[in-house]
């Protein structure tokens, strides 16, 4: 709506409705090089997944899952909040279950401190055919935990983008 007035600008002090906060970016590693991500949660949380059409989509098994009624793949993810090095966004990190255990097994993170804090890089094995993923902790770097970001609930954060998806 138009007003009156010098001012051309609509101004208001109520948001337009629905503009709820934006999902937050899932980050897998990229077809070529690699991204450092900087964690900001304390451990990974996994979840068996489904690809369907050109998405992943957690597993709702014995809760009404597609995978009920048809076959479909089933492969574990693991996710990590974390802030992208780059420009400081939050994004929801996804890893392979074969990178997240070399990723424990390599960098003795099993036992070991939280995540929280540390420099994630992600990549691809060159020249393999499918492109496996490799995880790694970027060694002499660690954020101070009262430097980053609260991190966000990474379950809800997945859920909210799964339902949008069904
Ligand atoms: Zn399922």
């Amino acid at each position: 709506m138009r007003r009156q007035g010098r001012d051309p600008y609509n101004w208001s002090s109520d948001p337009p409705a629905g503009s709820g906060r934006a999902m937050l970016r899932i980050v897998k590693a990229p077809k070529e090089g690699t991204i450092d991500l900087v964690v900001l949660s304390p451990h990974i949380v996994g979840i068996w997944t489904h690809w369907v059409g050109d998405r992943t989509i957690g597993c709702t098994n014995g809760f009404g899952c597609k995978c009920e009624v048809t076959e479909l793949p089933t492969r574990w993810k693991g996710y990590l909040a974390c802030a992208q090095v780059t420009d400081g966004k939050v994004v929801l990190a996804e890893l392979t279950g074969d990178a997240t255990r070399n990723l424990m097994l390599q960098d003795n993170l099993l036992s070991g401190p939280p995540l929280r804090g540390l420099v994630l890089r992600l990549g691809r094995v060159r020249g393999s055919r499918v492109g496996r993923v490799v995880a790694g902790i970027v060694t002499g770097k660690r954020f101070d935990d009262a430097a980053l970001p609260k991190p966000p609930d990474v379950q809800q954060e997945l859920q909210r983008i799964w339902c949008s998806r069904r």
